[in-house]
């Protein structure tokens, strides 16, 4: 609707003109200043008060509250909107930086990062073209091609940056396949390839993987999982094998998807083998990398990486071991040229003359259009700590787990699996006599009770088809003391598990 403009004028107290002192201005960034300190102070006071990494809260317990809340009804103030916010998320928000969150691939973040999503954030800065991130772009580039030094790419390397490893996985394989059917020039000749390309990782690789074959239109067999050594690295010859094997089935090994750091056992596929094995077979390389990046960085493990240097693609997510921040992570191609399937040109956004003007590009590169200046996060965090700090903080963790690994080997309550190269320690409670039966299901009760109390969060997983726990270490604060302490709590939960069972059988028999 149009309205004269008397009319608006007549309007003083319009929805629109108090609205307008909430957009951040020059008129309003006293506001601006005191909204994001009291929300920092909010958090500041939840996370030096966090006791435990979670206060156990249940789905049930909290969806009323947020339910209950009437949108349609604002508070008009943030202070009061950041009071009812502590009541339905902060006050049983899941802290990462407690020492006892031993869960899943989150990490304690850095202030550098912390400071630099500040900024992104109210700049605003979108990476699709020059003219809407200017400098950003350029600082961008600069941080995909520090990364690309680290892995040992050469200069024709090229990346961008993406919202996590699951789309970094996905654009690698995109342009694998895209790559694999260079040859289809026809659409016949597609429709008659696709169907034939296979995808080959290990039993311990990601299921982004699976999921981005499906994106990608491939068969629903085209992801070919070999097995893993003990250690639960890719077995080389296995490798081998299926290419050979698809060869002679008239397959066509689109893509090799190595894993620098599975995410259940922390292992490492042996990169140079399998880099060797592509090399001759001609394969696509791409190592996933989302949670051993951070390897890159390491003062005394760098060499753990080796061969990642030979990928055609690698998965990045500093999100993971960069202490960083959701959401940054990159996708990284030895080949800058085959970004170039990601390339579609708008006459809005980027006509094909931007390139021949030289005018950076980002857009060009990505998945997405208008995206977020995480990069940032990672610049604020190199120019103030630098990488071997970073590095340090990662080693420390591995270090941390290793440690854990021989308390909870050396314990005879627990089984342990194979020691991580990274940061995680697989493991179980084992019921002795009666009840060992029931290992699955004490394992599983224990991480449930462990959750319920807040006491510590630890991950669960399955191996071999058996109930494991997982602690994924991040956190350089996480002492053995801490690990200990949670070893007595599991033994405590699923101990009892077992014996109020046992008993109850007990007392069952008897009576019949
Ligand atoms: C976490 C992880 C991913 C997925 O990354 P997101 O950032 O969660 O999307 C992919 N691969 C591995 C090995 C991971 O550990």
């Amino acid at each position: 609707m149009t309205l004269p403009a008397h009319t608006v004028e007549a309007l003083p107290a319009s929805p629109g003109s108090t609205a307008r002192a909430h957009l951040l201005n020059g008129d309003s960034v006293a506001r601006y200043r005191a909204a994001l300190a009291d929300g920092v102070d909010r958090v500041a006071r939840r996370v030096a008060g966090a006791e435990r990494p979670f206060t156990g809260i249940t789905p049930d317990a909290l969806a009323p509250q947020i339910a209950g809340i009437d949108l349609d009804r604002p508070l008009g103030d943030a202070g009061a909107a950041l009071d009812e916010l502590d009541d339905v998320y902060l006050r049983d928000a899941v802290w990462f930086h407690h020492p006892r969150y031993l869960a899943h691939l989150n990490c304690p973040v850095v202030i550098p990062a912390l400071l630099g999503e500040a900024v992104l954030t109210a700049v605003n800065s979108s990476l699709d073209t020059w003219d809407q991130s200017a400098g950003a772009t350029l600082i961008e580039r600069r941080l995909i091609d520090w990364t690309a030094t680290r892995i040992g790419f050469g200069p024709a390397a090229d990346g961008i940056f993406t919202s996590g490893g699951s789309q970094s996985n996905l654009q690698a394989l995109l342009l694998a396949r895209e790559e694999a059917c260079r040859s289809a020039s026809t659409w016949d000749a597609r429709r008659e390839l696709l169907p034939r390309l296979r995808v080959i990782t290990s039993a311990a690789g990601h299921f982004s993987v699976q999921k981005s074959a499906k994106l990608l239109g491939l068969a629903p067999d085209a992801v070919i999982t070999v097995e893993t050594d003990p250690q639960r690295r890719m077995v080389p010859a296995a490798v081998q094998r299926e290419i050979a094997r698809c060869r002679r089935d008239g397959l066509v090994v689109m893509a090799v998807v190595a894993t620098a750091g599975t995410t259940d056992f922390g292992s490492i596929d042996p990169l140079a083998e399998i880099a060797a094995i592509c090399a001759t077979a001609g394969a696509w390389l791409h190592v996933d990398a989302a949670y051993g990046c951070g390897l890159l960085v390491s003062p005394t493990r760098r060499h753990l990486l080796d061969g990642i240097e030979r990928a055609d693609s690698v998965t990045i997510d500093y999100h993971k071991s960069f202490f960083q921040p959701v959401s940054s992570s990159a996708v990284l191609v030895r080949d800058g040229a085959v970004l170039r399937h990601a390339t579609y040109h708008a006459d809005y956004l980027n006509p094909a003359r931007m390139v021949e003007q030289r005018i950076p590009n980002q857009v060009d590169k990505s998945l997405q259009t208008t995206r977020r200046f995480d990069a940032l996060k990672l610049w604020l965090t190199l120019r103030v700590m630098g990488p071997d700090a970073l590095g340090a903080l990662f080693d420390e963790v591995v270090d941390r787990a290793a440690g854990a690994w021989e308390l909870v080997s050396e314990d005879p309550r627990f089984e342990v699996v194979t020691r991580s190269s990274l940061s995680t320690v697989v493991f179980r409670y084992l019921p002795t006599g009666p009840g060992r039966e029931l290992a699955d299901a004490a394992n599983l009760y224990a991480r449930e009770a462990l959750a319920a109390s807040g006491a510590a969060l630890v991950a669960g997983t399955t191996v071999d088809g058996r109930h494991f726990l997982k602690f994924t270490l991040l956190n350089p604060e996480t002492t053995l003391d801490d690990v200990g302490h949670v070893l007595e709590l599991i033994a405590e939960h699923a101990s009892r598990y077992v014996r109020e069972r046992t008993t109850a059988a007990d007392l069952t028999c008897q009576v019949g």
